[in-house]
């Protein structure tokens, strides 16, 4: 029997591997597409995830920012980050570096798709193979999930992600934020992720096109026109609430442990946190303390990003930026929040 298996390889499946792998667990990773995976992202790392990604050992090239510009199409406000730069990063070279550091740590990765979990008192089996535990890191509409009953329904307004790599040179050290005045037309971020390309990430509350969303951000339209692009990905619903995060033997990890919203950019960061988290719970060999350490190391997120959340679908909206330009020590301070 093996110590743990890992059902999806993403950025929170691989980190948990390579965690557990360090500590002397004997890890395998199922994960049913093969390779350096591409996914709807708005790849920027804060500086939490880039230290993260640090102990992980993996080290991906990337572009790095200095903090968080808001735009609302009048005027900007920059916040710096003063614990070190973030990291815009590639999906896929964030995802090659992951399985190279996974290699060097001895982790097994099969190519496959993740079944039904079936469990008893000294360990979970899962397409024939039986761990001792399991790590459920299957993304946002979590399988694994799902077959154990844990989703529970979202908020009536829904959120959905699209973004596009455009090749052009990044014109700013910042990820910027454009505000758009409606608030279900929602929000663009610009993302450095190569010398000569930004990766943009629309969030909104209405489903469509991305040059149907983009048209809500004129300045950035203009800005982006005639560069050349790469195929659009889409994501959502971005909210998902979790009963529990601990069912038996089975732990969730990474998206399907939850998630807010896109809005913050701290799903990696979190994601690593977790995996850390996990690995020493099953280490200890007591799960049921996962979920008290989860909803400690996400609390102030989840807060912080609810609250944002709520902010920008209010009648506040408006007041956003110019409230961030009026007093830029609370704004940097915030920003510093979420970053640290
Ligand atoms: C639009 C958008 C913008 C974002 N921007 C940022 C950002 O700027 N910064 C940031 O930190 N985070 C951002 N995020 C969040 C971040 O993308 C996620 O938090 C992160 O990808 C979570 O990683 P994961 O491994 O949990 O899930 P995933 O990356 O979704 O990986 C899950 C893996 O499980 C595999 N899988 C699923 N089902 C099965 C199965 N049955 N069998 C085998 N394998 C399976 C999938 O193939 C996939 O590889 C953004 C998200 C969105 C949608």
């Amino acid at each position: 029997m093996i110590d743990l298996l890992v059902a999806g390889g993403g950025p929170a499946g691989l980190a948990t591997a390579i965690h557990a792998a360090r500590r002397g667990l004997q890890t395998v990773v199922i994960e049913k597409r093969p390779g350096a995976i591409d996914k709807a992202c708005g790849e920027g790392l804060m500086p939490h995830a880039v230290r993260e990604l640090g102990l992980l050992g993996a080290h991906p090239a990337g572009v790095p920012f200095r903090g968080i510009t808001y735009l609302d199409g009048k005027r900007s406000v920059s916040a710096a980050f003063a614990s070190g730069p973030g990291l815009g990063v590639r999906r896929t070279a964030l995802h090659r570096a992951l399985l190279d550091a996974a290699g060097a740590a001895g982790v097994r990765i099969e190519t496959g798709t993740v079944g039904a979990v079936t469990q008893d008192d000294d360990g979970v089996c899962v397409n024939g193979i039986r761990a001792r535990y399991l790590a459920a890191a299957d993304g946002l509409h979590s399988p694994v999930r799902a077959g154990l009953g844990l989703h529970r329904p979202g908020p009536a307004t829904r959120r959905w992600g699209f973004t596009r790599h455009v090749g052009v040179a990044p014109w700013s050290d910042c990820v910027e934020v454009y505000w758009a005045a409606d608030p279900a037309a929602g929000e663009a971020y610009v993302t450095p992720v190569a010398g000569d390309c930004v990766g943009v990430a629309i969030l909104s509350s209405r489903q469509g096109g991305f040059d149907e969303h983009l048209a809500a951000f004129g300045a950035l339209r203009d800005r982006l026109a005639g560069h050349p692009n790469e195929p659009d990905r889409a994501a959502g619903p971005l909210r998902q609430r979790v009963a529990r995060r601990v069912v038996g033997r089975v732990l969730l990890v990474g998206d399907a442990a939850g998630y807010v919203d896109a809005l913050t950019g701290e799903g990696l960061g979190l994601s690593f946190a977790a995996a850390r988290t996990l690995v020493d719970s099953v280490v200890a060999d007591r799960p049921a303390d996962y979920e008290r350490r989860w909803r400690k190391t996400t609390r102030r997120y989840r807060l912080m990003t609810a609250g944002v959340l709520r902010a920008s679908g209010s009648p506040l909206r408006p007041l956003i930026v110019p409230a961030a330009r009026l007093a830029p020590p609370v704004f940097t301070r915030i920003v510093n929040l979420l970053a640290e």
